[in-house]
């Protein structure tokens, strides 16, 4: 029987999971996000839309009364109202799960005590804390609001004892941790899938180039050796065995240069990351995640085509509509999300290039400096 299925979030990724969605019309009838901003991404693609917070207690609970199984493209949900709805409505991944991953700290906690590698961590509470850590961990440390970051937008990097006061002030009344600064080689992801059977399948870890703690580019499969490639697999493996619920994980994993993997951050839902595989697998992580948590077989994660994913960001400063002006060739697939207006840093659509046998990343990192120079977002003319 056909379910009708519950986003909390209705972005980007609420956006892509609606499409995907829509093509498995056996199994979900209709797709409901939760979402404040009117005329979302996914309302746009078809999805109905309730408007409200997303920690709007009646909003979740109207949400959990329509739908037959909930799901979220946002970890900022409100885990202790889907908590008390678990019983009435199927909620994946499970709101415990939720509850672990939406705090920073009880998250490294949980990896840390789970025997999961994640660079020294501390909680702050105090100023003579901090200054105390800092002289255990040694400098540059990296100061982060435990909740509701995304981005890097909740974290501040501490280099000299000096600048304590600036970072504390900067997230006053917000509750802290503090992160040993890794010096990595490469920043990487693993996206892995666990279905309600318990089955659990992992797509090939993907390097990820950041640019202002913003994710700019995702290269399919990631430049690693073979040992870092089994590592990391291994280790985003052992994080599912761990973590409870059923949906895609986005795991990101930092590399050093003598080849250890420290987790950064695990996110229960689809992710940047993740946006290649529409393009260059067989199953995408938006189908792959409905899959997880309708409990149908998982699909095949291989990367059957090499490809680069690479972010369309609003430009510069400007804020408004805007046109967008994209090269037009047949490896190159523009996703844009509906968005109406730019805004400096703000994700508005990617571009997947994709490769061939003998057109390997080295080429597709050729094209997207193409891509960079003849990309072009604009003003709308009125
Ligand atoms: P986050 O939002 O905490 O995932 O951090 C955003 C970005 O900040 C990451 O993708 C890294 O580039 C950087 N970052 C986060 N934590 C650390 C750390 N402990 N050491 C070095 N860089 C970090």
């Amino acid at each position: 029987m056909s379910k009708v299925l519950g986003i909390i979030g209705g972005g980007q990724l609420g956006m892509m999971l609606t499409e995907a969605a829509q093509n498995m019309k056996n199994e979900i009838s209709k797709i409901i996000v939760l979402d404040p901003t009117e005329n979302c991404p996914a309302s746009k693609v078809g999805a109905e839309q309730i408007i409200a917070d997303f920690k709007d207690e009646s909003a979740i609970k109207k949400l959990s009364e329509l739908s037959d199984i909930i799901t979220y493209e946002i970890e900022s949900g409100n885990s202790d109202v889907l908590k008390k709805l678990e019983s009435n409505t199927e909620i994946s991944p499970s709101p415990d799960t939720l509850k672990i991953i939406q705090d920073k700290l009880i998250q490294k906690q949980f990896l840390r005590d789970n025997d999961i590698p994640v660079a020294d961590f501390k909680e702050i509470c105090s100023k003579k804390e901090l200054e105390v850590i800092a002289d255990e961990l040694g400098l540059p440390i990296l100061l982060k609001t435990r909740r509701d970051a995304y981005d890097g937008r909740g974290n501040y990097k501490i280099n000299s004892k000096s600048e304590i006061d600036d970072a504390l002030d900067l997230f006053s009344g917000k509750s802290l941790m503090v992160e040993k600064f890794v010096k990595f080689e490469k920043e990487v992801s693993v996206i892995a899938a666990r279905n309600t059977k318990g089955d659990i399948a992992t797509y090939p870890v993907v390097e990820n180039i950041h640019e202002k703690n913003i994710l700019k580019m995702t290269i399919a499969p990631g430049r690693v050796s073979e040992k870092v490639k089994n590592k990391a697999e291994k280790i985003a493996e052992k994080t599912m065995k761990v973590l409870h619920g059923a949906g895609v994980f986005g795991i990101e994993m930092f590399v050093t240069n003598d080849d250890e993997i420290l987790i950064n951050e695990i996110a229960p839902r689809v992710h940047n990351s993740g946006h290649h595989t529409l393009q260059s697998s067989d199953t995408s992580q938006f189908e792959q995640h409905l899959r997880a948590i309708l409990g149908m077989n998982l699909g095949n994660t291989s990367i059957k085509i090499p490809t680069i994913m690479y972010n369309i960001l609003g430009p510069g400063t400007f804020q408004g509509e805007y046109n967008i002006l994209c090269p037009k060739k047949e490896n190159i697939f523009l996703k844009m999300y509906g968005k109406l207006q730019s805004k400096p840093q703000r994700k508005i659509g990617h571009v997947n290039i994709t490769g061939h046998d003998n057109f390997g990343i080295n080429e597709l990192l050729n094209q997207v400096e193409d891509l960079k120079k003849n990309l072009v977002i604009e003003p709308k003319k009125t």
